[in-house]
């Protein structure tokens, strides 16, 4: 972890210190990028929660208070949470306050953003880490989370440079690599690259866990199946959030995962062992080439 020479923000403000929120607030205080590290969120117990794990110094339950006097603010909520936060917080943020948030599609966050303030404002600079676990809140957050992943920040041509810049200080500060790109550029690769798989590990194993053998279907699951379905262990509401918030790319790629499929299923119907071998011999070396290096 980069240890920073001078801190990035006096006071940092965390909204929602979960996975993600409570992993950055550990790498920045690990990186001395901020000196005061306040916590926002609903439950004044998860937030105590985290000032006895001394992830964050102290908290607020009102978000007004929460972003007074912060430079930095980093919304870490659902993605069905951020437009409620962008109210809380509206009209009482420092001039100069640069905003950015965590969430798995970004065009929702703009679109919020745009509805709460009326336009997009030249310090929100929307964000997504490349970096996650199936597990939820403080107690699974850990400072390492970012390290060597990948962040993408996802300004527009109204985002202020200096606050793009201040951004990408924050998650190199945590270890990451950040890369900009446009707005619906990331929506569409994210449904591809990890909306989609979700969608699919929810689907195989709420199909199986509905056949009237699921308990010896479970019992006989192997490593392939615990691989597979891993993600499927991730929270229902931050997933049904992000289905709802990128609907339209992760909609487009479904289909077009559907068409394959049906392709697939023709091949095993008409014993086409040319077909099945093909298809899987073309996907083990993509696989290959992008996962295993
Ligand atoms: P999480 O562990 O469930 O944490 C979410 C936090 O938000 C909790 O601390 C919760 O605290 C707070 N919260 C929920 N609703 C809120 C509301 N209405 N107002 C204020 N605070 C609220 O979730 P996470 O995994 O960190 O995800 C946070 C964001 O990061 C999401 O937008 C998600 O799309 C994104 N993200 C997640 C991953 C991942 O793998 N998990 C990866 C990349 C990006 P209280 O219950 O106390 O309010």
């Amino acid at each position: 972890m980069n240890i920073a020479s001078k801190p990035l923000a006096q006071r940092m403000t965390v909204i929602g210190i979960g996975l993600i929120g409570g992993s950055l607030a550990r790498a920045a205080r690990a990186a001395g990028l901020c000196n005061e590290i306040v916590g926002a969120g609903r439950s004044a117990d998860h937030l105590q929660r985290a000032v006895d794990l001394g992830v964050i110094d102290r908290y607020e339950t009102d978000l007004a208070k929460a972003v007074a006097g912060a430079d930095l603010v980093l919304l870490a909520v659902p993605l069905g949470a951020m437009k409620a936060v962008f109210e809380g917080i509206k009209g009482h943020l420092d001039a100069d306050a640069v905003v950015t948030d965590a969430g798995s599609a970004k065009a929702s966050v703009v679109e919020d953003a745009v509805e709460v303030f009326g336009a997009l404002p030249p310090n929100l600079v929307p964000g997504h880490p490349i970096a996650g676990t199936e597990n939820s809140g403080v107690e699974a957050s850990f400072a390492e989370l970012f390290q060597g992943r990948r962040v993408i920040l996802t300004p527009t041509e109204r985002t202020d440079e200096r606050a793009t810049d201040v951004v990408r200080k924050l998650w190199e500060g945590a270890g990451a690599q950040v890369t900009l790109m446009d707005v619906r550029h990331h929506d569409e690769v994210l449904a591809a690259t990890s909306h989609l798989p979700h969608v699919l590990a929810y689907t195989l194993v709420d199909t199986l866990a509905r056949m009237g053998e699921r308990d010896e279907i479970f019992q006989y699951a192997a490593g392939g199946f615990r691989d597979f379905t891993r993600i499927a262990s991730s929270d229902p509401v931050m997933w049904r959030d992000i289905c709802l918030a990128n609907h339209d790319a992760l909609l487009a790629i479904v289909e077009r995962y559907q068409e394959d499929l049906d392709a697939l299923a023709k091949a095993i119907r008409g014993s086409d062992s040319e077909r099945i071998l093909e298809i899987f011999t073309r996907a083990k070396q993509a696989r290959d080439r992008y996962c295993n290096g």
